[in-house]
């Protein structure tokens, strides 16, 4: 694309091309950023102005910018056959390796993959299939989806309805009925005097408290990230997934982990349920799958919910054109060969993981920093304007952007939510561009030491 007129790019997007999640007459005003090419761990914008990307696009393009071997899988394979469907008693050969490839890193419960081409769609797939799994046992009012405030399942009506944003909510009716939200475990900011560990059990036990209200017969599911990406990174205690995994086994709900931001080697683990060592019944995939070279997303479904799929429901009426899409099943199996081959996983668990952790624990110091956390590649930064007290800015949102903004300007690509600063690099990234990262952040630290005072 790089010998396309790029010149009115700008006004071209402002007159035709509406974002997503953007408040378009601001975008507008503003003006859009090109950005033209990606190479490692950096993106360059159409003026040739290089950054490093702390956000691996979107938390999703894991192996990094520019392999090549993915584009010529793709390309391979679209010249051989660009589509076909899975529907109809047919199958392609990348669909189906994909599946058993993917297979081969979830454990022994977890052998089937439902495809879709997306998170979102993979949690609307979910929902259905929680719901069906329960009416063909005999158990039709199994039906209400428990999940958590401050979540996010992506933009679909499922989707949105089992995300705890408020602000999706209120655009669209939303949530759709027998979705009901409980807490978060979100320490700092609503732990109160409690230590970590015993909040983490409080909030585990708000799913019991609200299975008690509901009825057990009418739960279906309860879902919840591993760790929340887009709420802002909350790295639950460590007593927190142990306590919701007994729950749903004493309680006979099923257990879905989000798997979309945590898949494919984020945490330093294949899955992020793995890191925090409990076994989900379904799991929603996608971003990493692919590195997001091509759309790709599916549902992981465990033995115990296929075996009554396969024997029990005779038919699940639902499904996507582009399931198991080939060229995106070929280019995701490439990116998994890659992460296989160059021990990504293995990467982010024994050295660049422990070596990111301590870089941002280093930023602890800050005066404006109230805790920075992490695991494996991804990292949690919390603002505060009074660390001793836990006091947060009065403007979560404005402090977020400024110290983000200022990134920017500097060549950093970091992501704000509200006033927690997010970290989720490609998992390729060097020593050196850790402390790269780290610095400039410290800089935008600095600068909101600077200007705002509370
Ligand atoms: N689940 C989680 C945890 C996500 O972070 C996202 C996307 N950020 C989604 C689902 C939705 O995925 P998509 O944007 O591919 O629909």
């Amino acid at each position: 694309m790089t010998d396309m007129p790029l010149s009115n790019l700008g006004a071209i997007d402002a007159a035709h091309h509406l974002h997503p999640f953007s408040d378009m007459k601001k975008l507008n005003a503003a003006g859009t950023r090109i950005i033209q090419r990606g190479e490692g761990v950096h993106i360059f914008d159409n003026h040739g102005r290089k950054y490093l990307d702390g956000f691996a696009g979107l938390w999703c393009v894991n192996v990094g910018y520019g392999r090549k071997e993915i584009a010529e899988a793709a390309y391979r394979q679209m010249q051989e056959l660009p589509y076909y469907n899975t529907f109809f008693g047919t199958t392609t050969a990348p669909a189906t390796l994909l599946a058993e490839k993917i297979a081969s890193h979830t454990g022994d419960k977890l052998n089937r993959v439902f495809f879709t081409n997306s998170g979102s769609e993979a949690n609307d797939t979910w929902f259905r299939m929680a719901r069906v799994y329960w009416k063909a046992l005999g158990k039709p009012t199994k039906t209400q989806v428990i999940a958590r405030k401050n979540a996010y399942h992506g933009s679909t009506v499922a989707g949105a309805s089992l995300g705890g944003m408020k602000l999706m909510h209120e655009q669209g009716n939303l949530p759709i009925e027998g979705i009901s939200h409980i807490n978060q475990p979100y320490w700092y900011a609503e732990g109160g005097d409690l230590s970590p560990a015993d909040f983490g059990l409080k909030v585990a036990r708000e799913l019991e408290e609200k299975i008690d209200e509901l009825g057990e017969d009418n739960v279906a599911a309860f879902v919840a990230e591993p760790i929340q990406g887009a709420g802002g990174v909350i790295i639950p205690p460590d007593t927190y997934w142990p306590e919701i995994a007994r729950i749903c086994r004493e309680r006979n709900i099923l257990l879905v982990c989000d798997e979309v931001i945590c898949g494919f080697g984020r945490l330093g683990s294949w899955f992020g349920h793995q890191h925090y060592g409990v076994e989900p019944d379904l799991a929603p995939i996608a971003k990493g799958l692919s590195s997001g070279y091509l759309p790709i997303g599916g549902v992981l479904v465990s033995d115990r919910v296929a075996e009554v799929m396969v024997e029990e429901l005779g038919g699940f009426y639902h499904g996507f054109t582009y399931s198991g899409h080939p060229v995106c099943a070929a280019a995701a199996l490439e990116n998994l060969r890659i992460i296989e081959e160059e021990g990504l996983v293995e990467r982010v668990r024994d050295d660049i993981g422990p070596y990111f952790a301590q870089a941002w624990k280093s930023l602890e110091d800050h005066e404006v920093v109230g805790e920075a956390e992490s695991v494996g590649l991804i990292g949690g930064l919390q603002l505060a304007a009074d660390k001793s007290t836990r006091r947060r800015y009065s403007s979560p949102d404005d402090v977020g952007t400024l110290v983000r903004n200022h990134c920017l300007d500097n060549g950093l690509v970091m992501r704000a939510t509200d006033d927690r600063m997010l970290a989720s690099p490609a998992l390729i990234i060097a020593r050196s561009e850790v402390d790269e990262m780290v610095d400039t952040l410290r800089k935008g630290l600095d600068h909101l030491r600077d200007t705002v005072r509370e």
